[in-house]
């Protein structure tokens, strides 16, 4: 796999794709990658990538014409043309299954955005628009880092053990069940009996209700569209009426605490 950046700072990304696992990927011919200097397609002497907004307001935008002449030029290059990625706040949240669809393609190209963004010409080139979540960023770059890692992760052989992105959080629409690891016995946090009893189809059942649990509590926006039985969905509906009482007894004894407090003042 090809993956490439455009942005005003390409030299970001190496220290972090260099590195680990992502490292390790290059090596082993799992993905390319390159970073393209945006000014690198400016015609004046002080390589001007950004200019003010019409219609007046704050800071600089991305001009048009370098980001179309570097997007046409490196898409021309080699046999395959780029999936094309902008981001931006305003694109379509980045999620798992985003991943997974990238993780299909043979060539992608990540478009950051600096300064206000771009001017709304550029996005004209993109095959999608990505954002990471509810918040802004200084750049775009951060964003393709985060992107390129969680695709390449998926990529075969790039964990080194092809089984170890397959029942993560999210791949079942699921979060992933919790692990342990020794000691089994820690300052009194015991580890469950069932993960230490060798009895697999016992231990998978346990990570199973591991997972609803945790998603039940943690990600109920995720339920709606997860993988379940009829049975899972009655044990989940179970799970949050417990989480439900839990909390009133919690909040139950605050108040008794809160009125104690108050009368002995
Ligand atoms: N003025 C814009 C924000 C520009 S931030 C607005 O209000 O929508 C500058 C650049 O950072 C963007 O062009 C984009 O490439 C990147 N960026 C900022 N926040 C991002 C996010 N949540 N997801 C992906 N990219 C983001």
């Amino acid at each position: 796999m090809l993956l490439e950046t455009l942005s005003v700072f390409p030299q970001v990304f190496a220290p972090y794709l260099d590195e680990s696992i992502m490292g390790r990927a290059q090596r082993a011919g799992i993905f390319r990658f390159a970073a393209y200097d945006l000014r690198d397609w400016t015609h004046d002497r002080h390589r001007t990538v950004d200019d003010a907004p019409f219609g007046g307001g704050q800071g600089m935008l991305m001009k048009p014409e370098p980001i179309f002449e570097a997007v046409e030029d490196i898409a021309a290059q080699g046999e395959e043309r780029p999936h094309v990625v902008f981001f931006s706040p305003c694109g379509r949240r980045f999620d798992q299954a985003c991943a997974e669809r990238l993780a299909e393609r043979e060539r992608v190209l990540f478009v950051c955005g600096r300064y206000e963004g771009m001017d709304e010409r550029a996005y004209e080139l993109a095959d999608e628009v990505l954002s990471l979540g509810d918040y802004v960023l200084t750049g775009g770059e951060l964003a393709a880092l985060v992107v390129i890692d969680s695709v390449v992760r998926l990529l075969p052989g790039a964990l080194g053990d092809d089984m170890s992105a397959k029942d993560e959080s999210f791949s079942s629409g699921l979060l992933e069940y919790a692990q342990y690891t020794r000691p089994a016995d820690f300052r009194g946090m015991r580890v469950p009996d069932v993960l230490l009893s060798g009895d697999h189809a016992a231990v998978d059942r346990w990570r199973r209700e591991s997972a609803l649990e945790r998603t039940v509590r943690w990600r109920p926006d995720l339920l709606d569209s997860a993988d379940l039985t009829e049975a899972e969905r009655d044990r989940a509906r179970e799970i949050a009426c417990e989480i439900e009482s839990v909390r009133a007894d919690d909040t139950k004894d605050e108040d008794l605490t809160g009125g104690a407090s108050d009368g002995e003042s």
